[in-house]
């Protein structure tokens, strides 16, 4: 088995960090982990001054030598061998079949990116040539294009330790673009973060790439994540993880003298449409394989669905309590998200008219491995209480039973920002349809039909993102290739002498990619 040091990484150098410790939990046994320390305010500086002298040149690092790195990453990866997934598993609990199938997503993602970074045409390039000769005033030559912003910090979810972890999709996203990253490591799974800062570290030795783009800080202190944050030096963040977490860090960054943007993915409830006629169709069927999608990975997706809209159906809920109490009992991630759980669920039950329809008596007693939770209220009682709308991050989901399509709509009016919305309809439901897409349309960043939101493909036409509190820009996406534009910016050049143009924008088009010149997209060279 891999030695493990429980170090932490700045800019290419091994540091046993000496602030408070911290032990993860296995959530399967109970037992806890090996002890790792906090970084401390030095390191912390260390790691953003090392990522600030790294930036000027890994931006300047031509396309095909960055995709090569990242493809180096990908291969490290790979070679970390299974011991990667056994270590993972024992901070996680998650299952190696979850998480092979993870490892294979995170380097696939990376690969992805490895693509548009060497063909090049993610940088937008856009090119308005020169009209010395226009009246009243001569039209400069302007040409823009992306650009790396400098300094990113990432902090990653636990419930993917591997695609939203250390090399997940933030992280890459944010070095495909051109910046250095400073990591703060999930302090659920620092083994799993030690074991990828080498993947990256033999990745950077290998393509002679500079020490200061990467490094990461191992920690659970609060402090230490609004350190990172308010580093004058620090450009950008990308988070991953739960409402309040995101909205610490959107805060801290608000807050400084200089703001920063932060792409905060955030928890969601994930509401799904149910019309009568396509439960007179089929509630059965519908029912197991909702119960399914609720406690998948023990409902500990972002995508998971925490409300459910119906009218009156009682087959359909009674097929669905079944369906629930059929779901093996599955380890939640660690020992606070399993007391967030349990204090999530015993804060519904405390309110008004509010029925949990597949009661256990120890359903809760066990916080690392509860039992799935169905509730039900009325849509009168939900369109009163806004609270309702919070996530409930495990195996529970609420059912807002309406006596309309008129209610639903209202229902659907009245929700929150989120990741993903879903409707089950027949034809006979076009009308009905035909009202409430464009409502959900405003409510959310990807609309399901006839399916569960569970399962994220990872494409370039996917966006997992939504309005507030979803995200912290529903503009933006955190899954597929689009998600490297949150770290880039325009810089425009005006009538700049062709040597001193980037390739991308040089006349003779060398990457060969597709540009907006005077207005048209073209891949042709510019005659002057
Ligand atoms: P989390 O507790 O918010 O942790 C995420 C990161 O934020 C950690 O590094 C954590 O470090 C830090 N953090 C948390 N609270 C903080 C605070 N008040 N101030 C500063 N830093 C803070 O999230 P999680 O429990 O790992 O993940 C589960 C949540 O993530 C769920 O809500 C899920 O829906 C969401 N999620 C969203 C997506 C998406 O794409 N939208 C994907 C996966 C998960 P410390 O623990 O050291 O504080």
């Amino acid at each position: 088995m891999t030695q493990i040091n429980q170090q932490s990484y700045i800019a290419g150098e091994w540091v046993s960090p000496t602030g408070p410790a911290f032990r993860p939990q296995n959530p399967a046994t109970s037992e806890l982990l090996s002890t790792f320390h906090n970084c401390q305010s030095n390191e912390v500086s260390t790691a953003t001054s090392a990522a600030w002298d790294a930036y000027l040149q890994f931006s300047l690092i031509q396309p095909k030598k960055r995709s090569e790195f990242l493809i180096a990453i990908a291969e490290e990866i790979q070679a970390l061998g299974d011991d990667l997934l056994t270590l993972c598993n024992e901070e996680c609990g998650l299952g190696l079949p979850r998480l092979t199938g993870e490892r294979a997503r995170t380097v696939n993602q990376i690969n992805a990116f490895a693509e548009i970074v060497k063909e090049s045409s993610w940088v937008q390039a856009s090119i308005d040539t020169a009209e010395p000769q226009r009246q009243p005033l001569p039209k400069p030559d302007l040409r823009k294009m992306l650009k790396p912003i400098g300094p990113i910090a990432v902090f990653g979810a636990s419930n993917f330790p591997f695609a939203f972890g250390a090399l997940g999709g933030d992280t890459i996203s944010a070095l495909a673009a051109g910046n250095p990253v400073v990591l703060k490591g999930h302090p659920a799974h620092p083994t799993t973060n030690e074991l990828f800062a080498r993947a990256i570290d033999n990745a950077i030795t290998k393509c002679g790439m500079p020490k200061g783009i990467f490094s990461l800080l191992q920690g659970d202190e609060i402090s230490l994540s609004v350190q990172l944050v308010t580093d004058p030096l620090i450009q950008g963040v990308g988070f991953t993880g739960s409402l309040q977490g995101g909205r610490a860090i959107m805060n801290a960054a608000a807050n400084r003298d200089t703001p920063i943007p932060v792409y905060a993915e955030m928890g969601s409830t994930n509401p799904m449409f149910f019309t009568h006629n396509i439960l007179q169709q089929s509630s059965n069927d519908l029912a197991n394989k909702l119960a399914a999608s609720v406690c998948m990975g023990s409902g500990q997706f972002c995508t998971s669905p925490g409300i459910i809209v119906i009218q009156k159906h009682p087959n359909f809920i009674e097929t669905l309590t079944q369906g629930l109490n059929n779901q093996p009992r599955t380890p939640m991630l660690n020992k606070n998200i399993g007391s967030a759980f349990v204090k999530g669920v015993k804060r519904f039950i405390g309110y008004d008219d509010i029925q949990w329809l597949n009661k256990q008596d120890d359903a809760l007693n066990e916080p690392l491995m509860p039992a799935s939770v169905l509730l039900k209220t009325s849509a009168a009682t939900f369109l009163n209480n806004e609270a309702m709308q919070s996530e409930i991050f495990g195996p529970a989901t609420l059912l807002v039973e309406c006596d309309s399509e008129q209610q639903m709509l209202a229902v659907a009016n009245a929700l929150e920002g989120n990741l993903t919305t879903s409707i089950h309809a027949t034809e006979q439901d076009q009308s009905f349809i035909n009202e409430l897409l464009p409502v959900l349309e405003q409510k959310a960043g990807r609309i399901i039909f006839n399916g569960f939101p569970t399962g994220v493909e990872v494409c370039g036409s996917q966006h997992h993102g939504g309005p507030y509190p979803a995200s912290s820009n529903a503009a933006s996406t955190s899954v597929g290739i689009d998600a490297i534009h949150r770290f880039a910016k325009f810089v425009a050049y005006q009538d700049t002498p062709a040597y001193l143009l980037p390739q991308a924008l040089a006349d003779e088009n060398p990457y060969k990619i597709v540009r907006r010149v005077n207005g048209c997209f073209t891949a042709s060279p510019i005659k002057q």
